[in-house]
């Protein structure tokens, strides 16, 4: 018997399966794949190599509190993670910032331009490239125009199939261009890896008395989302359902499929010490791939023979067997296809949608991380009073504990259930 169902063990469902298990709910994880961490998902490869099964995953964050929580269950390989783009043949840093100005205009101009970058946007900004675009100074447009055409056009052509003004705003604006001297990808306080790896640290996490995780194990076999209940093993379950995975899929595609991009990841093991002499490198105006990590700079992994790396070739995702959906493509007429999906959850007052697939939305880790901690926090605040309404207890506490605990909880847009 259990309290809750959690549907996927990524990153969303490993840490509310926790954050529910540590409350004393008994909860019930069910993994499609046959393996717990969803696209976090590392394992050796045959010659021994720590490879991120799903592409690169570089955590990073501003979050005391998440960084707080996955240091439960993992020790850290802490870095500065550094990109640089190959454009033709020369790497320079990304995002582009003081020192790739540098290396692309001689000292005299690189000097001048810094000058009216900071002049304009104050020292340390960070300026999406669609934005600086826009700048009417001459100067500052060709600096965007070299930009634009050597980092964002190609990159994006490949990565979404569209053009950068074609693609939502806020996907160029992740990687804006830096008004300082900081080669670092991200400008967060904590960014690294896992020392062990994520599958490690999403097995620790899942490694609880009250979590039971069944791989191998698609929620349709065992559950059904009728329009007013969820059955589970053919009976009504009214404990709360967190479900992680794509919501077009849950309801068999009925409105037809959400449109995602997905990624053919071409690993390969070269026998030599280093390819590339570094973790990530752009491929920004050549090649089909977008680009190639090489994983032992990522892990620090150092008691190997040669080294692998892995090619991303980016697709738009028809479904097919084995093909994977990665990216939510974010525009008005799919967000309107995905409300309609989201709508049929609606009467579902138990069930939860968490994360990139199920919310249809492009989250880094420590966001999703975030965000399962407070989904959990939602649902066992609800539970507590919901319990108490039933005894009819909740008026003998002080009206101030009431409002301060549980008025935020009813506000929050999650919907909560009073089984
Ligand atoms: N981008 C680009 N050139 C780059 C890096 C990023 O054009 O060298 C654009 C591209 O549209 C990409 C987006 O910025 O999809 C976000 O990049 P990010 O590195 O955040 O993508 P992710 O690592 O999530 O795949």
């Amino acid at each position: 018997m259990y309290d809750s169902i959690v549907i996927g063990s990524g990153a969303a469902g490993s840490v509310t399966a926790r954050q529910l298990a540590e409350v004393g709910k008994r909860v019930l994880v069910l993994e499609k794949r046959p393996h717990i961490a969803g696209n976090c998902y590392d394992k050796p490869d045959k010659f021994g190599i720590l490879i991120h099964v799903y592409g690169p995953h570089i955590f990073h964050t501003n979050e005391e509190e998440v960084f707080e929580f996955l240091s439960q269950f993992t020790d850290w390989r802490l870095f500065g993670h550094e990109v640089a783009a190959n454009v033709h043949g020369e790497l320079i840093p990304i995002p582009f910032n003081l020192n790739t100005l540098h290396k692309v205009y001689d000292e005299e101009k690189a000097s001048r331009l810094e000058a009216v970058l900071i002049r304009e946007y104050g020292e340390g900004s960070r300026v999406p490239i669609m934005k600086l675009r826009e700048n009417s100074n001459p100067e500052i447009k060709a600096i965007a125009g070299y930009v634009y055409e050597n980092v964002f056009l190609r990159y994006t052509m490949k990565q979404w199939g569209q053009k950068p003004e074609e693609i939502s705003p806020e996907v160029t604006a992740r990687v804006p261009v830096l008004i300082s001297h900081d080669n670092r990808y991200f400008q967060d306080k904590y960014q690294g890896m896992p020392k062990e790896g994520y599958t490690a640290m999403f097995e620790k996490m899942l490694d609880h008395a009250n979590i039971t995780v069944r791989l191998s194990a698609d929620c349709k076999d065992c559950m059904e989302f009728l329009p007013d209940r969820v059955l589970f093993e053919g009976k009504e379950f009214t404990g709360s359902v967190i479900y992680t995975g794509a919501l077009d899929e849950l309801f068999d595609w009925k409105y037809g499929r959400l449109p995602y991009r997905s990624l053919d990841f071409q690993f390969e093991h070269l026998d030599m010490d280093s390819f590339q002499g570094r973790s990530v490198v752009n491929y920004t105006v050549s090649e089909e791939f977008t680009r190639i990590t090489e994983f032992k700079h990522l892990t620090g992994q150092t008691d190997t023979d040669g080294t692998t790396i892995v090619r991303e070739y980016p697709f738009a995702y028809t479904g097919a067997k084995g093909e994977i959906p990665y990216y939510a493509i974010l525009n008005e007429e799919n967000q309107m296809l995905y409300q309609k999906y989201a709508d049929l959850v609606k009467p579902l007052q138990n069930v939860y949608l968490l994360g990139r697939l199920a919310e249809y939305k492009y989250y880094n880790i420590d966001a999703i991380v975030k965000r399962a901690l407070e989904l959990a926090e939602t649902i066992r605040r609800y539970r507590i009073l919901s319990w108490a309404l039933r005894r009819r207890t909740v008026f003998w506490i002080n009206w101030r504990t009431w409002f301060v605990s549980f008025f935020p909880t009813m506000c929050r847009r999650e919907r909560i259930s009073l089984s």
